[in-house]
């Protein structure tokens, strides 16, 4: 395993790109943004809002939002910045919500005054989807991830609502392109060709069931051809601007329900209690999780210093929250023990070695962490 001499994200993150020095490409992408004109960028925001402006009272754009304080941003941004007239729509999940995640949630649509619509997948499907994508792929919200980009772009197909407003371009904000652009349309189609439809249908999931994740024909999407935008592209994204701002409009954080295991702040991916599961396999996988993911976007904010993400990260990356467990494995009807064996499988060997019948991250891979 290496790591980004800046911000020590590994290189096992899937899809990261590394150059000679050992800086990874988010760090360089990072850099980039002393040279960007944000007003000309606000600039270029208001131009695509007063092309699909409408004066009808209908909606003139959609907004997938989850409740979380990166929603309260883009809707911030949209109706009391640009003045538009948004449909928020958010794509549920039966975990147990947080109380937080309950008041967040209310919270969007009665602070901003947004007509809002919850879309949620079958419970039944959601557990089977859930188990099998656990089980056999380690990422247990696979099918719903899919649903959360590709619901709302077909919600915008089928109202004929022809902007769709997403927050961040995970890929260039974390450094698998090097390619910034605002344009959002090739994402979403990726993501749907990236689905493996005989997948699911070879276990038990019928195509009535994936309507979700199957788009629209393309007849039908010509028809609105709705336009998919990234936030990030026209706004210094950040997540502590974004916390301050949200907290301005209502947005609660977890500071008086729930200190997360693993997790070194209480205001991110914080509506429902098992999702940190999802998040968490990836540490098995690929030898860092939450904190990591955190702690490099701190380095690069310049609010934690690389020797304090350190002792954070050695402190808290490995950790799975208990609650979060429970409520996972409660939901799905796993005893703890059936979760522990079929996580087995998912451990690298190159970076863990089973000691004393606990994994643990071998000796050279520590060494190269603590030398980065
Ligand atoms: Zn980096």
């Amino acid at each position: 395993m290496k790591y980004c001499k800046k911000c020590i994200m590994p290189d096992t993150r899937p899809g990261s790109v590394f150059d000679e020095q050992g800086i990874c490409q988010a760090c360089k992408n990072y850099e980039k943004r002393k040279f960007i004109n944000w007003e000309e960028r606000k600039n270029e925001l208001k131009i695509i809002c007063d092309k699909y402006r409408r004066d009808d009272g209908y909606y003139d754009c959609i907004i997938p939002v989850s409740g979380g304080k990166d929603s309260h941003l883009l809707v911030y941004m949209m109706k009391e910045k640009m003045g538009m007239n948004p449909l928020l729509v958010t794509v549920g999940d039966p975990f147990t919500k947080t109380k937080a995640g309950e008041k967040n949630f209310k919270n969007l649509g009665e602070t901003f005054n947004c007509d809002h619509i919850l879309f949620n997948i079958s419970t039944d499907l959601f557990r089977r989807v859930t188990k099998i994508a656990f089980e056999e792929l380690g990422e247990p919200l696979k099918f719903v991830e899919a649903a959360i980009y590709l619901v709302p772009f077909k919600i915008a197909v089928k109202l004929n609502i022809q902007l769709v407003v997403f927050g961040e371009n995970s890929a260039y904000e974390y450094g698998t392109t090097d390619k910034e652009n605002y344009y959002a349309n090739d994402y979403i189609y990726n993501i749907f060709k990236s689905i493996n439809i005989d997948f699911w249908l070879q276990r038990g999931i019928s195509k009535k069931e994936m309507n979700s994740i199957i788009l629209p024909a393309q007849e039908e999407i010509n028809k609105t051809r709705p336009e998919v935008i990234f936030m990030s592209y026209f706004y210094p994204w950040s997540s502590m601007t974004n916390l301050r701002i949200a907290k301005r409009y209502g947005f609660k954080d977890l500071t008086h329900e729930w200190k997360r295991e693993g997790c070194i702040e209480d205001f991110e991916q914080i509506d429902s209690l098992a999702y940190l599961v999802h998040l968490w396999l990836k540490y098995p996988k690929f030898g860092f999780q939450r904190t990591s993911d955190i702690a490099s976007r701190r380095i690069r904010e310049g609010l934690l210093s690389l020797e304090k993400a350190k002792g954070l990260i050695i402190q808290n990356d490995h950790k799975l929250d208990q609650k979060a467990l429970d409520d996972f494995i409660s939901f799905l009807g796993y005893t703890t023990k059936q979760f522990w064996g079929i996580t087995e499988k998912f451990w690298n060997t190159n970076i863990f070695k089973k000691i004393n019948d606990i994994w643990q991250m071998r000796r050279e891979c520590v060494d190269e962490f603590k030398r980065s």
